[in-house]
């Protein structure tokens, strides 16, 4: 393919030839930087490119965040709900939780599902669930994930909730007195999630980031330039977050306050700028757009008519937004990290684009490239294990006919002959077993040491087994393109055409 950074490079170059020879060859971008791409996408289509904050905009320390939740929820249960005061020294492993896994809330037990909803890997508490058990637990009935038997752990806020359900199941399963009564599973993940849910809303969680922005969200150098790359190209760029406008103002100015000259402000930055969207019901229900004035208090007039750079609305939903900021449905490409909240819902509900932000992308994409040899390994042991399980079904198969022979007597070979020709068939049959027997061995051994590379308990969040997993199903058939941070884009022009690869059934695959 011919780079872009070619394109346009002519002695009188306008502005935007500029941007494009500023893009980097798709090659030359670290794979760990690259946006990847399900579904082509035209930046150059693209009229406004709007942003989630939290997770998306802000990268939060997530072992720090992790231990405020967890700390804050804690106490909410010890306070509100009655539990015992040794739960607050509960030590915890923070990897026990990862996107994408799947709570079995009456049981006590998480799971990662496949592609297909299947459970691979799953723990009752923290212990690891044997696969036979786990095929006999959830195998046998027609499963759906969408009951309120399970929870999902679907975006990066949620994982203190899985990380303390399993220390709680724990706790509560080595308990062998009574008092004070212990609650069911089903009760334990509700308590957990009301207390974590509140401790989010009353300030718990917030107050003490806000107090220390610094120790709790990092600051990408390299974010305020991939926002003005996009603007200079004529795009409009818009914020539409959760969080309400006391956070997202702290946040925003920690990010981007003084980073470029021209933008002394981080609202300099935005055109639209939507505090408490409330998503995802932002996308599918009808509540009002508010203004509020720079204290974060709504103003008494009414919101209506096209959108006034510089202001703060509070609320509202995709029709209005769509009307006042005169935006056309796939001219707008929305960047978030929630797979609900901002790419499931609002591919349903609008035409927008979508581009996900999938921070563990870096340390998935380091590790593959850390254990390739490991990784080709065990693509050569499949190819192995198939080869093998075909010969030996070819071993069997003669030797069925051998003994058929026999039992015909009479016709074909004489006795002697049969029986020289099984010998030889069972002695294939059985090399045959124990090199299926060894392959079996060493592709487990290479499969759990690479797993255990991405996450000892859970393995990768991308893949579950031989499928591909749940998370990885959805952020396929929810984004466009993904990447692991936002300025990743400042490697790419802002008329890029992403490509995606082409789709191809398996037949079709040489
Ligand atoms: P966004 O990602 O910028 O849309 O913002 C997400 C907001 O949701 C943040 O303010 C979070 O604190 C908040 N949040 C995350 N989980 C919960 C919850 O369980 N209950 C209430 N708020 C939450
Ligand atoms: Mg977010």
């Amino acid at each position: 393919m011919k780079p872009m950074s070619t394109v346009g490079a002519a002695v009188d170059r306008t502005p935007e030839a500029e941007i494009i020879e500023s893009a980097a060859r798709p090659l030359d971008i670290p794979r760990k930087n690259r946006v990847y791409v399900n579904r082509n996408l035209r930046l150059d289509k693209i009229e406004m490119v709007g942003f989630d904050m939290d997770y998306t905009l802000a990268i939060y320390d997530q072992a720090r965040i992790e231990q405020l939740s967890i700390q804050a929820t804690l106490d909410k249960l010890c306070v509100n709900k009655g539990y015992p005061d040794e739960i607050r020294r509960l030590t915890y492993d923070p990897a026990l939780a990862i996107r994408g896994l799947v709570v079995d809330r009456p049981n006590g037990n998480i799971f990662k599902p496949d592609r297909y909803g299947f459970p691979g890997r799953a723990r009752h508490g923290s212990a690891a669930i044997e696969r036979d058990r786990v095929a006999e637990l959830y195998q046998r009935e027609r499963m759906s994930l969408s009951s309120p038997r399970y929870a999902w752990i679907d975006s990066l806020f949620a994982l203190p909730e899985a990380v303390l359900y399993a220390c709680l199941v724990d706790y509560f399963d080595r308990r062998s007195d009574t008092h004070p009564p212990r609650p069911d599973y089903a009760a334990m993940w509700d308590h957990i999630r009301e207390c974590i849910d509140l401790a989010h809303r009353d300030g718990s969680i917030k107050e003490t980031v806000q107090g220390r922005l610094s120790d709790f969200i990092e600051t990408d150098p390299h974010l305020a330039e991939t926002l003005h790359k996009l603007r200079s190209s004529g795009k409009r760029l818009f914020l539409l977050t959760n969080s309400a406008w006391d956070y997202t103002d702290p946040v925003m100015s920690h990010l981007l306050d003084g980073q470029l000259g021209a933008y002394p402000s981080w609202r300099n930055y935005f055109d639209i700028i939507v505090v408490a969207a409330c998503k995802p019901e932002f996308f599918t229900e009808e509540r009002p757009f508010v203004e509020l004035d720079g204290e974060g208090l709504p103003l008494v007039r009414t919101s209506t008519g096209p959108f006034v750079r510089g202001r703060i609305y509070s609320g509202g939903n995709l029709k209005q937004f769509e009307a006042r900021a005169r935006a056309s449905g796939d001219g707008v490409l929305f960047v978030g990290d929630h797979i609900y909240g901002d790419m499931l819902r609002s591919r349903k509900s609008s035409s927008w684009r979508t581009a996900m932000i999938v921070q563990e992308l870096e340390h998935e994409i380091t590790t593959t490239d850390r254990l390739r040899p490991g990784l080709v390994a065990l693509d050569q042991l499949d190819n192995r294990l198939n080869q093998l399980d075909a010969e030996l079904n070819e071993r069997q198969s003669a030797m069925r006919t051998l003994q058929r022979l026999e039992a015909e007597e009479d016709e074909g070979p004489s006795g002697l002959e049969l029986h020289a020709a099984q010998r030889a068939v069972k002695t294939d049959i059985d090399r045959l077993r124990v090199d299926l027997k060894r392959t079996h061995a060493e592709h487990r051994a290479i499969e759990k040491e690479t797993d255990l590379a991405f996450n000892p308990h859970w393995g990768p969040i991308f893949r579950e087994g031989y499928e591909i997993s749940k998370f990885g199903e959805q952020v396929e058939a929810y984004a466009c393109v993904y990447t692991s941070r936002v300025s990743n884009l400042r490697f790419y022009s802002p008329m890029q055409y992403f490509r995606g690869p082409r789709d191809r059934m398996p037949h079709e695959r040489i």
